[in-house]
């Protein structure tokens, strides 16, 4: 084997390693965009409960969870065709609550201590 050959075997053999490592790169950069974007989906799920069929809503103060109280539905809203509660009237003070993911309830600071009322089933 000449020293050229050698030469071009070695120019040959380390610029297949660079395109390999270069897809390699390629394929980290596609995952973690892919990964980035998968987070910022989940981020914004919207956990907003549908209005129920009867359009009757019954919620619970989560201080007080054995009391079954009726909501005043103020606002729906339409998403992926079925309609959403966008804001519920507070039992207590009336105030028109939205819905807060955090507690996964919805949640009115108007009269004094926060309240979280939770959703529940009607039966
Ligand atoms: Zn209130």
């Amino acid at each position: 084997m000449g020293k050229e050959v050698i030469k071009q075997s070695i120019i040959h053999s380390s610029s297949k390693l660079v395109k390999t490592m270069g897809r390699r790169q390629t394929m980290m950069e596609k995952y973690k965009q892919q990964m980035k974007a998968y987070r910022k989906k989940r981020g914004k799920i919207d956990s907003t409960p549908f209005l129920p069929s009867d359009g009757i809503v019954y919620v619970m103060d989560s201080l007080n969870p054995d009391k079954k109280i009726k909501a005043e539905v103020l606002k729906t809203r339409i998403k992926s065709h079925r309609e959403i509660i966008d804001s519920l009237s507070c039992p207590e003070c009336s105030n028109a609550m939205t819905w807060d993911s955090k507690w996964e309830a919805f949640t009115c600071e108007k009269h004094g201590k926060k309240a979280i009322y939770e959703i529940v089933p009607a039966k």
